[in-house]
């Protein structure tokens, strides 16, 4: 609980921004965050865009550090599978009636439990393209993790969910044609031809779980591509297999792909070792949790 401002800026006029990043217990015993640092650059990036003081890294992490220490016994262990969830916030916490920046903000770090996704199977879901809304302007703050975003993606993601589509996929606001990414995760597919595809847009959050998972498929000898991605390129059959990324669920595999009238399915591997985004999934698992060597010095050892 905390207490707060009435007229505080968050409320009225939206000066929130928050982080999301995962603890790991490790093979060896050790917890370990997973690139904490990208999650301090980019949280001073929404702060930058919003008009709210910029955190110096080393508070942010420290804060984090002690939030993990102090809640320590909530930490999943080792083999189940599960990670402590971490989200840091800064909201404008002054109280000001006049749209202007807060005079005062606060900063939190709030932890919880949460279990592995795929704890029994790697679970294709359908996706739905979002048709009627938008979810960010090409030049306002859709490449920014700040609240309103996420208030403007309620509304279709239940409408999606009422229809049976538990993931939603936006494309961009100004021509309704080129793929942007998911409600809460960055776009990817990959090709026969070993190509990892994934949106360019000013309009996206750059997804921390993209990031790593492109380095893994360039050491893999895939073809990164950051492009723009027309939609038709969904329905004639481009990609071999879609996902969509982000620290929750590292990824989730998608298998159909709805549009108005238009349907693409995508075949599913017998089995998930045949999948190749199911490979790069595995390793990057295997990677935050100790079982394989962290060769691009992703995690930091908390204790
Ligand atoms: N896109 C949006 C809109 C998100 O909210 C998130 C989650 O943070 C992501 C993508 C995935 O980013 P990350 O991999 O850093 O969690």
């Amino acid at each position: 609980m905390i207490r707060v401002h009435a007229g505080a800026t968050a409320f009225h006029y939206g000066q929130a921004a928050f982080e999301g990043l995962k603890a790991f217990q490790c093979q060896d015993g050790k917890i370990r965050i997973f690139r904490p640092e990208l999650n301090a650059k980019r949280i001073n990036k929404a702060c930058h865009r919003i008009c709210m003081p910029e955190i110096p890294e080393s508070l942010f992490l420290e804060a984090i550090n002690r939030a993990i220490e102090e809640n320590v016994e909530y930490m999943p262990p080792y083999g189940t599978g599960g990670a402590l969830y971490i989200r840091p916030l800064i909201i404008g916490s002054g109280g000001t009636i006049k749209l202007q920046p807060a005079d005062e903000y606060t900063f939190l770090v709030i932890v919880m439990p949460v279990n592995d996704y795929y704890k029994s199977s790697w679970n294709y879901q359908p996706a739905i393209i979002v048709d009627g809304y938008d979810r960010a302007a090409p030049r306002g703050v859709g490449n920014v993790k700040v609240g309103g975003n996420y208030a403007a993606d309620l509304l279709p993601n239940i409408d999606a969910r009422k229809a049976g589509f538990p993931v939603a996929l936006y494309l961009d606001a100004k021509t309704n044609s080129y793929v942007e990414e998911f409600s809460t995760s960055n776009f990817i597919a990959t090709t026969k031809d070993r190509k990892y595809v994934t949106p360019k847009s000013d309009a996206i959050l750059e997804s921390i779980t993209n990031l790593s998972l492109m380095d893994l498929a360039l050491d893999e000898s895939y073809e990164v591509q950051r492009r723009p991605i027309h939609v038709d390129e969904i329905f004639n059959n481009r990609f071999t297999e879609i996902g969509a990324c982000g620290t929750a669920v590292v990824v989730t595999p998608i298998d159909h792909v709805y549009y108005g009238k238009q349907t693409l399915s995508l075949s599913k591997p017998d089995k998930p070792n045949e999948s190749n985004i199911y490979q790069l999934y595995r390793r990057f698992r295997r990677i935050q949790c100790g079982e394989e060597e962290d060769k691009f010095h992703w995690l930091r050892e908390i204790r």
